[in-house]
């Protein structure tokens, strides 16, 4: 309920960790949207131009391989077609060599002009004796030119391209064509350096596609042949483009992808990464840039805290010092006043002056509220104050009530202020006369009271006819003596209550008035308390 309605109040330590907490974790945001921004667009454009330069060194590679194949060709051409007769033996023999040495080509075939394979290394292919009547080897040999094919699906299966190279005697008559046939899927020098592609640890792999966008190699064994037609890429590949830009492939996945051409064949090389492994290096990134953040953070909150704790521990002791004050208590002043922090420093100084000067008022204030100003004696309340003291004590006391005869006429002959002298001087007498236990006030206009503690009536009545006599005989500031009369009774032999011994006592005093004045009376009848 008190929670409820008091609010509740933040430290300062909470309020400054808040503060830092606050201030590293925005910034943090900021730096960490910056950051990802910037890494990521460095990071595609990285992958971009890395996928690049790989597919740019593969397509050289193949480029060059074909280069190599076609003089291969050229050589065995001109070789078969300028030398002197040859045997069929060797002839068949040096097809061998050349195939099984160079490992360009899965099978080579001399085919005459007619379209009948001579020659054809290895012979267990078997084709020895047959006529080519249709297919890209008829087409090769009807061109007359050198020439390679598209890849084509043979009669056995197979994927293959086939290269091809004429054959002209030295003088000048064609003889045929020399084929090479390379199987894509097989063993040989372009699917070494082709044929291995598999996707790596953060996915990137990359494909080779035929003049007509069909897939020559793939990671998936399954998609070769296929045309991928669909695929922006192709297209731009088609035109003998090259460069890098994200795609989507076959299954939707983006992808960063770069092409390049190999111009000789009319084949492209596509090298691609996905766009979420940018994104796993992204959230690497992220993590080292959140854990490196932390440590420093970490101190700065403690630091902060340990700041905040130092600052506001000045401010509770000078709490409490002041929650002190408000108790009554009297507070001893902390040695110690600079501190190192300029505003603690200054309101230490401050609270101490404002303690020092309220302490001294409170002095002031008590002195005013207890005692008469004029006369410096103790006043009505006090008077009060003490009677409830002692009657909790059960105390037995006389009171003596006194009172100037005549003072009217001392005011008006002399003057008030005379009259104010004259109340001075018979405070001294009375204050002069009693004894160290006894206590006099000044109870109102020109009449004390003095108590008498454990003192009886006979006591008191020679102590109130001591002061009576003093004041008798001592010249007053009027410049004579002045005369006083006294009452006295005594608790609880005259009285049941402190207020009913007053009455008693003053009582006393009248009949000391009436009975000539400048004398003492002491009650003679226990009073009646009606
Ligand atoms: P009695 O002998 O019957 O006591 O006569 P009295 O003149 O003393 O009595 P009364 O009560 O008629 O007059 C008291 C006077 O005391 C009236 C008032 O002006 C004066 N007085 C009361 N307080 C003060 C004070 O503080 N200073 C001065 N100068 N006079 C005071
Ligand atoms: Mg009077
Ligand atoms: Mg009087």
């Amino acid at each position: 309920m008190r929670n409820r309605l008091h609010k509740q109040k933040i430290k300062l330590a909470t309020l400054l960790a808040a503060l830092v907490t606050a201030s590293v974790v925005s910034t943090l945001i900021v730096l960490l949207i910056s950051s990802y921004h910037s890494q990521k667009e460095s990071l595609v454009h990285t992958s971009l131009s890395l996928n690049y330069s790989k597919s740019k060194n593969l397509s050289s590679t193949i480029d060059s391989l074909f280069k190599n194949m076609r003089s291969s060709l050229e050589n065995t051409a001109n070789y078969l077609g300028t030398g002197e007769e040859r045997s069929a033996e060797d002839i068949q023999l040096q097809l061998e060599i050349l195939q099984s040495t160079s490992r360009y080509f899965n099978s080579l075939s001399w085919v005459d002009e007619t379209g009948v394979v001579q020659h054809i290394a290895p012979i267990s292919v078997g084709l020895k004796g047959q006529t080519v009547t249709s297919g890209p080897t008829k087409e090769a040999l009807s061109s007359r030119k050198p020439s390679l094919s598209p890849p084509y699906y043979a009669a056995s299966g197979r994927l293959i391209v086939l290269m091809s190279q004429p054959i002209y005697d030295k003088n000048g008559n064609y003889k045929g064509i020399i084929g090479g046939s390379i199987y894509l899927q097989e063993k040989n020098i372009l699917n070494e350096i082709v044929g291995n592609n598999e996707i790596d640890s953060i996915g990137s792999y990359y494909y080779v596609i035929g003049p007509k966008g069909d897939l020559l190699f793939h990671p998936d064994k399954q998609r070769l042949g296929e045309v991928v037609s669909a695929n922006p890429i192709v297209s731009k590949l088609a035109k003998g483009k090259s460069g890098m830009e994200i795609i989507e492939n076959t299954k939707g996945v983006p992808m960063l992808a770069a092409y390049t051409t190999v111009p000789e064949i009319g084949w492209g090389v596509v090298q691609q990464t996905p766009v979420s492994s940018v994104n796993v290096m992204l959230m690497d990134h992220t993590k080292k840039l959140i854990l490196y953040t932390l440590a420093p953070f970490i101190m700065l909150l403690l630091f902060s805290v340990f700041i905040a704790r130092k600052l506001a521990s000045p401010f509770m002791n000078l709490a409490n010092l002041v929650n002190r004050l408000s108790t009554g208590e009297t507070i001893s002043i902390p040695k110690k006043h600079s501190h190192w922090n300029r505003e603690v420093d200054l309101l230490t100084k401050s609270v101490i002056i404002a303690i020092q000067t309220v302490q001294k008022n409170t002095h002031l204030l008590k002195r005013d509220a207890y005692n008469d100003q004029l006369t410096g004696l103790a006043n009505r309340r006090s008077l009060d104050e003490t009677l409830q003291s002692w009657s909790k004590d059960n105390r037995t006391y006389s009171i003596i009530v006194l009172d100037i005869d005549h003072f009217k006429s001392v005011n008006d002959t002399y003057g008030h202020q005379a009259g104010d002298e004259v109340l001075k001087h018979l405070g001294v007498i009375v204050s002069g006369k009693v004894r160290s236990e006894d206590r006099c006030f000044r109870f109102g206009g020109e009449e004390f009271v003095v108590l008498l503690p454990n003192t009886t009536a006979s006591e008191a009545f020679i102590i109130a006819e001591d002061i009576r006599a003093a004041v008798e005989h001592t010249i007053s500031p009027i410049g004579k003596a002045i005369t006083i009369s006294l009452g006295i009774a005594e608790f609880p032999v005259h009285a049941e209550s402190h207020e009913e011994l007053f009455r008693a006592a003053d009582r006393a005093l009248y009949e000391s008035k009436t009975s000539g004045r400048n004398r003492t009376t002491c009650i003679s009848d226990k009073i009646d308390s009606h």
